[in-house]
């Protein structure tokens, strides 16, 4: 753990730079023990970030994640979403303790808005903060915000203020670059990036892609497109990058992707293939 880069927030708050993703954990009861194994792997390794969210399976992948963390509690930041459904006052107190129940947690270390909808965001963040002076929950923050919906978080000035900003961001999914990037990191909000992979498609069959991957090795052998991609999220210093690898396979090849700088010439091609924002595009989202 001691090793691994670290993303840090204005809460003095530091964690590793890779986390781990569970949406779809826990549907397939046949891949139920191989997902524990490599969250379990994960954990062990370092990757203390554990995102998770009442409507993955309709809690199915937090009742995954309480098994996979027991008797590991102490190693993992655990964060977890409420829906923009439950987002009233009353709704975020109770949809937080049935997490807890199912995470089999006293606390979570981070709580995010999944995306923003009807409530009022000084409603929620009040239910947010409130949780936060029980101890139900350490730190809160969103996902899904563009600048303008950060600026209104902001004009909130509440204490504590956002930690994190949960948002798409991959190489096909570069429209954060344009300035919510720069925006979190001016405020010191840490930017989760989901599905940094492409989800596993079409992405990772990109020629240009896989090209740079045929110029580096790790210390396991032949880099692959998807250490490629997760390095290239990586390459920036305050981004948390949060793969779903539900098997040891892939969890321990992302672990490898630690291992890549990308050159000059790689970030040139990258560009050419999945090019850079040159305007304001809208926050795109899955
Ligand atoms: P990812 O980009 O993380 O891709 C996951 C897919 O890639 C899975 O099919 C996985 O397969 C595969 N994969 C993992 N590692 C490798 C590898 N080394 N080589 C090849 N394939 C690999 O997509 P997600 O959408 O899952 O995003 C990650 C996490 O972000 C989610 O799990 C969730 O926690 C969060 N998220 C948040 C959202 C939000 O609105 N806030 C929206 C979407 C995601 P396998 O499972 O077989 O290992």
């Amino acid at each position: 753990m001691n090793g691994l880069p670290k993303v840090y927030a204005a809460h003095s708050v530091s964690v590793p730079v890779l986390g781990q993703g569970t949406w779809n954990m826990g549907d397939n009861p046949a891949l139920r023990q191989e997902e524990i194994a490599s969250l379990q792997y994960g954990i062990d390794y370092g990757l203390s970030v554990i995102d998770t969210a009442e409507m993955y399976g309709n809690g199915a992948s937090e009742r995954l994640v309480g098994e996979a963390i027991a008797g590991r509690r102490d190693k993992v930041f655990l964060v977890t979403k409420v829906l923009p459904s439950n987002a009233s006052k009353e709704d975020v107190a109770q949809s937080c303790r049935k997490s807890l129940k199912r995470l089999g947690v006293d606390y979570v270390d981070l709580y995010l808005l999944h995306w923003a909808g009807r409530v009022p965001i000084s409603e929620t963040v009040e239910a947010f903060v409130k949780l936060c002076d029980e101890g139900l929950i350490k730190a809160w923050g969103v996902s899904n915000f563009d600048v303008a919906e950060m600026q209104t978080l902001e004009d909130l000035h509440t204490m504590p203020s956002c930690f994190a900003n949960q948002v798409l961001y991959s190489l096909d999914h570069r429209g954060i670059e344009y300035d919510l990037l720069a925006y979190n990191r001016q405020k010191e909000v840490i930017t989760m990036a989901y599905s940094p992979l492409g989800q596993g498609g079409r992405m990772l069959h990109n020629p240009v892609l896989q090209q740079v991957a045929a110029r580096h090795i790790t210390t396991e052998g032949q880099a692959t497109p998807a250490q490629i991609a997760l390095a290239w999220v990586l390459r920036q210093p305050d981004v948390l990058a949060i793969p779903k690898a539900g098997t040891l396979k892939h969890m321990t090849s992302n672990i490898l992707s630690l291992e890549i700088s990308l050159t000059e010439r790689d970030m040139l091609d990258l560009d050419k293939a999945f090019a850079p924002p040159k305007k304001k595009w809208p926050l795109a989202m899955l």
